[in-house]
């Protein structure tokens, strides 16, 4: 998990695993033990060593121990599923949430209506905590140190303040089981989309300022290239992080060019917002060329070089995030 710096759908509320950690045992290439199993909120004394190893993928050491930083459990939770217009109106719906919550705003994904329906059905019905029928869906916990009434009420409060402008419709679950009903569906939607037939996956972050414009480009660019492309998207937009997954057609059409072109349409436009083609998935083998086309020479080479200082032979986990350069 910490060379992975896996993040989910609690990142908006407690940071990806980055976030937690605040120390590392480490042993490194040539053998030596990097004691930094430090328990410190502060600590300016250097380089901080940890954050190399963590989200390397293993390229950089063996992680052997660690100290996390634990947070209480919630005493309260509220889960909504919203119906929204569109990614913008989502968007103003996220930074009123933010003021009315602070904190406590635990999730908040942007769901596209196939998304909700498809797992449905895949999950084999079940729609009666879908709100009216909507081209976009927002599913959101709250969760903090108030008692449950109060916490609910803060959220019908929060809902009827939003309500036309932001919120046409909404189910609020009134129990764990209703809340447990939701994330399941959202937590089921990749099982749902891979049986959805042929798609080209992206795990991409832009600033969530310009995750509409982002939607707004990506469809026009496939939709274009592909007139029978069928979008399918959610993620976590309170972290500008979608799973962009749009549906294809292959029509006889080489699935690995494809996948290419496709990728291609998509990263080019992500790299134009300022934003990074992984989010939270990592690079491994699949994003390697990606990663060596949009990011830039100087940044390469301080990895690269980073990668030499520690493990010059190549001996930790070769062949990902970066090519072994011949020599
Ligand atoms: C790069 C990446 C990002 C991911 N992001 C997410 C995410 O955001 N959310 C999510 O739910 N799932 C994510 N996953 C899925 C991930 O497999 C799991 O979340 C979990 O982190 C895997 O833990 P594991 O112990 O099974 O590691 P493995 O699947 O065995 O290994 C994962 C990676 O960590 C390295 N590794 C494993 N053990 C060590 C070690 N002791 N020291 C150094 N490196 C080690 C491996 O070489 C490999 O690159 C991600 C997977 C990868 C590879």
């Amino acid at each position: 998990v910490i060379s992975t710096n896996a993040g989910g759908i609690n990142v908006l509320r407690y940071g990806n695993t980055r976030n937690l950690v605040l120390g590392l045992e480490v042993v490194l290439a040539d053998g030596e033990v990097w004691d930094g199993l430090r328990a410190l909120r502060k600590d300016n004394a250097g380089y901080d060593l940890k954050q190399l190893f963590i989200g390397a993928e293993g390229t950089l050491g063996i992680v052997t121990r660690a100290v996390l930083r634990l947070v209480p459990r919630p005493r309260s939770s509220v889960s909504v599923l919203v119906a929204v217009p569109d990614p913008v109106t989502a968007t103003r719906l996220l930074r009123r949430a933010q003021g009315d919550f602070s904190e406590t705003l635990t999730s908040f994904e942007l769901l596209e209506a196939p998304c909700v329906t498809m797992t449905l059905d895949h999950l084999g019905g079940g729609d009666t905590m879908v709100p009216g029928v909507s081209p976009w869906y927002v599913l959101i916990e709250v969760s903090g140190p108030a008692d449950q009434a109060s916490c609910e009420n803060t959220v019908q409060r929060f809902l009827e303040a939003a309500f036309p402008d932001e919120v046409s419709d909404a189910r609020l679950a009134i129990s764990p089981a209703q809340a447990d009903a939701l994330w399941t569906m959202r937590e089921s939607i990749p099982d749902a989309h891979n049986r959805a037939g042929f798609s080209v996956k992206h795990d991409i972050s832009v600033p969530v300022s310009r995750v509409a414009e982002f939607l707004r480009q990506a469809d026009a660019a496939l939709h274009s290239a592909y007139p029978q492309v069928q979008s399918f998207t959610f993620g976590h937009l309170g972290d500008g992080n979608l799973h962009y997954n749009p549906l294809i057609k292959l029509d006889g059409h080489d699935p690995i060019d494809t996948r290419r072109e496709v990728n291609r349409i998509v990263h080019d436009i992500v790299f134009s917002l300022g934003g990074s083609v992984s989010a939270e998935h990592g690079v491994g083998q699949v994003r390697l060329g990606d990663v060596e086309r949009y990011r830039s020479a100087v940044e390469l080479r301080l990895m690269r070089r980073v990668k030499e200082a520690l493990d010059p032979e190549y001996l930790m986990n070769p062949g990902k995030i970066l090519h072994e350069e011949a020599s």
